[in-house]
């Protein structure tokens, strides 16, 4: 099932729909991974046809824990996806980083603890590269993108994912911001891996809802802050992908390695792999074996 959409949306806390799309269809798609967590709502959004799903389900009903991360980044991949452009409900660890702001991150610190982190299980190991694990030119279009919205952006920044749902003690945010993170949330990994692992390029928008639990002059990061915040800049979301949607037209080139991302990173030998490893993995792994 392939399809000429490129460009995909994965929405978070406080994005479970898009209202800007024209055209709305919602697709079902199955994979060998599991079901995603929503079908997966594709429209137009000014001359492109994109693709969006809500990561938490569209009542918000699944915990980051519990997210099928590889059922979502397959489905897309299963529709022809190529760019994910993921929208994030996050904390800020650092004082310039305010509330309503919205940082587009370069770096990320994986620390959940219990999720599935890749696609390469059952008979067949890769190792794929993440040293920087966001695309880089994807997020620069990104960038310019929410720009031209008006809003504060700040580009680059370390993102660490924590694996919740509970937010961070004091004790745990002030030694993050010990360690030079900039911003926390839940969901980041294993999403970047796995798009990683599926040669999708992958961006983060970051929006500060929050100055998590060390800033002493604010109250303490609650569910009504954060969706308050959201709800708020949810407008700044749409306008900015609006805006992607023109400055990243499907035919445009982005000069980054992302689309041959596991050409040196599968060390199992072929003919070692068992076959159902090899069918559920078809999707990603054709091209080299
Ligand atoms: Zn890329």
């Amino acid at each position: 099932m392939t399809t000429d959409i490129t460009l995909a949306f994965i929405g978070g806390s406080g994005l479970y729909d898009m209202s800007d799309l024209s055209n709305k269809e919602e697709i079902e798609v199955n994979t060998p991974f599991g079901e995603p967590s929503s079908t997966i709502m594709t429209g137009m959004l000014n001359e492109q046809k994109v693709a969006f799903l809500a990561r938490h389900g569209k009542g918000h009903t699944i915990s980051p824990s519990d997210i099928n991360y590889r059922a979502n980044i397959y489905a897309l991949k299963a529709l022809g996806v190529k760019r994910i452009v993921s929208i994030s409900a996050v904390g800020s660890l650092q004082d310039q980083l305010a509330p309503g702001n919205i940082v587009i991150p370069d770096g990320l610190f994986d620390n959940t603890r219990k999720r599935i982190n890749t696609f390469f299980t059952n008979g067949m190991v890769a190792h794929i590269g993440v040293a920087d694990p966001f695309c880089i030119e994807l997020s620069k279009v990104l960038c310019k993108s929410v720009r031209n919205t008006g809003a504060t952006v700040h580009e680059g920044g370390d993102f660490i994912t924590i694996e919740g749902p509970r937010f961070s003690t004091k004790a745990e945010s002030n030694t993050f911001r010990k360690w030079g993170m900039s911003i926390i949330g839940m969901t980041t990994s294993p999403e970047a891996f796995l798009a990683r692992e599926a040669e999708m390029c992958y961006a983060v928008m970051g929006h500060v809802t929050d100055y998590d639990v060390w800033h002493i002059s604010e109250i303490p990061v609650s569910v009504e802050m954060v969706i308050q915040t959201l709800i708020q800049n949810t407008v700044i979301a749409q306008d900015a992908l609006r805006n992607l949607a023109n400055d990243l037209p499907a035919s445009k080139v982005l000069n980054c390695g992302c689309s041959d991302a596991l050409a040196d990173a599968i060390i199992t030998e072929t003919n070692s792999v068992p076959d159902e490893t090899k069918n559920h993995l078809s999707l990603l792994i054709d091209k080299y074996i």
